[in-house]
């Protein structure tokens, strides 16, 4: 099993034991952390790895923190880093990559519908060569239709838009070796999509075919508006077509309009002036008012997006950790900065 027997050793990294890091993102989780421990901490103990949970509290306001705590003091493997509010489960997910130590990094959610004995297979794929192992959901029970049918559809389009071919059914259940996380962990951006970083960062990447499980307790939050801004936010961030477009549209329009254009001069010299023609005109303008406000709309959608980077704000910030040194706010931002505020990014000194 370790790589003394024959597993993959690449770059000098010695596979056997090592360190496994177990980040699971946390809100409003207080009647699943017992459950998910007790389940969890069992496997762990099967591993012949060293291991660390890294739990995230994402703004819980209910006990989740309280109880995370009372583990902690018997289960020194139990680490806790609370975010100062809500930031959403991407950039929850990004600090305890931030803050994970191990030499694999496991993402999973809370709720179990992630199945903890799935870690095994992923450790043992990492430990043949792979520098991301995921996790694909094999059937969609308990899906809608309709929900399939956007999903499926979301997927070909970004697939087009982007040719990034998402694993359909993958999605943050998923083993990483360090490389993999050190690239996602210099990804800075705001809008993150990471289902698209994942992909993007590349490196060996093998899919584990599992089954979902129902929510255990609590209820899940993404509505259809949600999955709508998810998608857009997915498109935007990894694509520029729909910004492109309007330029080929205009081309095509104007093409038109100019022969459209001679055809009308032609016709007047030959057949005597045609005054009737207020239908066509007034349907010509809205129309293409109609289609200069799309235009518009898409470059907001983007200059909006150019607007979050540029402040260069954090991408999230820590009220109290437990079983860790705080990191900077910023440390994604600026690799190396130590302490609270970095005094300056490079090249924006004023004196
Ligand atoms: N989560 C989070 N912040 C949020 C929403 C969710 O950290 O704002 C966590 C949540 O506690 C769970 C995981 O992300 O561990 C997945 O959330 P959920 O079950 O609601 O999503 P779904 O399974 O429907 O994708
Ligand atoms: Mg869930």
């Amino acid at each position: 099993m370790v790589s003394a027997e024959g597993g993959v050793e690449r770059g000098g990294r010695t596979r056997a034991g090592g360190l496994l890091s177990v980040v699971v993102p946390m809100r409003n989780e207080q009647r699943n952390v017992a459950l998910l421990l007790e389940r969890l901490l069992p496997l762990l103990d099967g591993l012949d790895l060293e291991a660390e949970i890294v739990c995230v509290d994402d703004g819980s306001t209910d006990e989740t923190v309280r109880l995370l705590k009372e583990h902690r003091q018997h289960e020194p493997r139990l680490n806790i880093v609370c975010l100062s509010r809500n930031f959403g489960k991407e950039v929850a997910l990004a600090a305890g990559l931030a803050y994970a130590r191990g030499d694999a990094v496991v993402l999973m959610d809370a709720d179990l519908q992630h199945p903890p004995e799935l870690i095994k297979t992923f450790v043992d794929h990492w430990r043949s060569g792979y520098e991301m192992v995921y996790g694909v959901r094999r059937k969609w029970e308990g899906t809608s239709w309709l929900r399939r049918f956007l999903g499926d559809a979301f997927y070909r389009i970004f697939g087009v838009m982007t040719q990034t071919q998402l694993p359909r059914g993958a999605g943050d259940f998923r083993l990483m070796d360090r490389r993999a996380v050190e690239a996602l962990n210099a990804c800075t951006e705001r809008g993150r999509y990471t289902n698209g970083l994942y992909a993007w960062i590349g490196f060996r990447q093998v899919g584990v075919p599992f089954d979902v499980d129902r929510r255990l307790y609590g209820k899940s939050g993404w509505s259809l508006f949600t999955l709508w801004r998810f998608a857009i936010d997915a498109i935007t961030a990894f694509s520029m077509m729909p910004l492109r477009v309007w330029s080929y549209l205009g081309v095509a329009v104007s093409l038109f309009a100019m022969s459209y254009g001679g055809f009308i001069v032609l016709r007047t010299i030959l057949f005597g002036r045609d005054v009737p023609g207020y239908a066509s005109l007034i349907t010509a303008i809205t129309f293409f008012s109609g289609v200069q406000l799309i235009g518009l709309g898409v470059i907001g959608e983007y200059l909006g997006r150019v607007f979050t980077e540029v402040k260069r704000r954090p991408l999230f910030l820590v009220a109290e950790t437990v079983g860790f040194e705080p990191l900077a706010p910023a440390v994604l931002d600026r690799p190396g900065s130590s302490d609270l505020f970095p005094a300056e990014i490079p090249g924006s000194r004023s004196s």
